[in-house]
């Protein structure tokens, strides 16, 4: 399993199919303090990676960051560090 370390908490990496979602149109989840889920086959599941661990950054730093912040934070963060070869894409376990 995947964690990732984000302050000092590791967050489990939950790799889900697309039944946890059918009651919303989310990619991605994150649990305070406890995990991030990314939907498998979600339009880009980097991009998700990276928008929930910034909704975890926003959790734990108290910057209350709004969805609207979070959204297109992670869309150019994830583009540019795509674009400059510093960012692999996430290898989703089959
Ligand atoms: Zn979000």
């Amino acid at each position: 399993m995947v964690k990732i370390r984000i302050g000092a908490l590791d967050y489990p990496v939950k790799w889900m199919d697309d039944d946890w979602k059918e009651d919303t149109n989310a990619e991605g989840v994150h649990y305070p303090q406890k995990e991030l889920k990314i939907a498998i086959n979600g339009s880009d599941p980097t991009r998700t990676l990276i928008h929930e661990v910034m909704h975890a950054i926003s959790n734990q730093c108290c910057l209350r960051l709004k969805e609207e912040q979070i959204h297109p934070l992670a869309i150019m963060l994830t583009r540019a560090l795509k674009d400059a070869k510093l960012l692999k894409d996430v290898m989703v376990p089959k």
